[in-house]
């Protein structure tokens, strides 16, 4: 198997793994409970949280832990509104994860006014649109620090500072940019950052929201006390044992991402030099060390990916696959991307597991699979290189 698509979803590592299995075997106590059965339970979810921070450079205090990452933006949007009822104006990007433009959906029927930032072509971010877009009763903005499709990384630092100016709340889902890129919640000054730990090597169904300390919080789940009463349910502690194991190994191991870059940058570069008519979708420098997102032209991306498939490469396209249609991406359509163009791209997202093998094995496949698909033999594919995009 040859997986390429690690902005889905990564591979559980197995120091993750080992640091759960008691949390399974022997300490399955429940963290609330007073009996010192639960005390390795409670010691493990104490852990789990300061390691969580120090990814982040928060306070322990400062994390919640949630269900997963849709939960932690779920949560963070909720809670900000709940600051000033009378504020009912949110911002967030056109290019978010679909768990911030559903919500935003959902918000509007309710009567919410939502504005969704547009991006450049590139995928960038204006930020005097931000300015002039934030309106006195505007309660939060949200934008995502790093995307997941095309790798494109937002000035979170700036647009904090636009926030924090103005007296908006400013909340940014890290989900992709955690572990991949440097994060420190003190200099950013943000008021709200999402975590999911599936991301980063560690279980799905477990996540994290940093609520700045001195913000008022109000739960989206409510019932029991736990996680001081932010966050109603009982703890998945494996899962958060993990996660917080998850987040020490990427703090402990920061030349990770240049070996992925490294490994990505040759893919990449390999793929629009070999094969004609292929361009990057989103800047090339501004962009997580992992991921690239690849315009084939004149190409089925869905039937590209199935052909991968069939040779057990794992990639994906943005494309919202709802029974029977294909929807383009609507991060490509925000960029602007043609129907066309945005339906003919692939995303190939590399992870910690990935090896120079796997990107052998793609690069040898790939100019006869896209030969295939646009009708050619290899021998009469055009050596011209239409719509490269450096
Ligand atoms: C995966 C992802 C999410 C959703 O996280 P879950 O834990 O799967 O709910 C949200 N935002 C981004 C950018 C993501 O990549």
């Amino acid at each position: 198997m040859h997986y390429l698509d690690n902005n889905a979803t990564t591979q559980v590592a197995p120091e993750v793994l080992e640091a759960m299995l008691p949390f399974y075997r022997e300490h399955w106590g429940n963290a609330s409970s007073a009996h010192a059965f639960c005390r390795p339970v409670k010691e493990g979810l104490h852990n789990a949280r300061n390691q969580i921070a120090g990814l982040i450079n928060a306070q322990p205090e400062e994390i919640v832990f949630t269900g997963c990452g849709t939960e932690s933006n779920n949560t963070a949007i909720h809670s900000a509104l709940q600051r000033d009822p009378s504020r009912k104006h949110i911002i967030t990007t056109s290019v978010e994860h679909s768990a911030n433009i559903k919500q935003g959906q959902f918000l509007q029927r309710l009567g919410y006014d939502v504005t969704y930032l547009p991006v450049e072509e590139d995928g960038s971010i204006d930020m005097c649109m931000l300015s002039e877009t934030i309106r006195p009763d505007t309660a939060l903005v949200s934008a995502m620090w790093a995307n997941n499709e095309t790798g494109v990384i937002f000035p979170i630092e700036e647009l904090a500072a636009i926030c924090r100016s103005k007296g908006v709340s400013f909340h940014t889902d890290a989900i992709q940019a955690a572990g991949k890129v440097p994060i420190d919640v003190q200099s950013v000054g943000v008021d709200y950052l999402s975590l999911s730990a599936h991301k980063i090597y560690a279980p799905k169904g477990v996540g994290a929201l940093y609520v700045k300390k001195g913000i008022p919080f109000t739960p989206y789940l409510l019932g029991g006390s736990q996680e001081s009463g932010r966050r109603a349910g009982t703890e998945n502690i494996a899962g958060i044992v993990g996660f917080g194991r998850a987040a020490l190994m990427a703090l402990e191991d920061r030349s990770r991402n240049e070996n992925l870059r490294e490994l990505r940058d040759q893919m990449e570069n390999s793929i629009l030099s070999q094969i004609p008519q292929t361009s990057r979708n989103g800047c090339k420098s501004q962009r997580l060390p992992n991921t690239s997102n690849i315009a084939f032209d004149r190409v089925e991306g869905e039937a590209m990916l199935l052909k991968l498939d069939r040779l057990g490469i794992s990639a994906s396209s943005g494309s919202a696959c709802t029974t029977g249609s294909v929807r383009p991406s609507h991060v490509l359509t925000a960029m602007g991307v043609p129907n066309r163009r945005a339906l003919a791209s692939i995303r190939f997202s590399l992870g910690l597991y990935s090896s120079e093998k796997d990107i052998q094995y793609l690069l040898k496949h790939l100019p006869r699979i896209v030969a295939e698909l646009r009708g050619q033999t290899p021998l009469q594919t055009a050596p011209e290189k239409a719509g490269r995009n450096h």
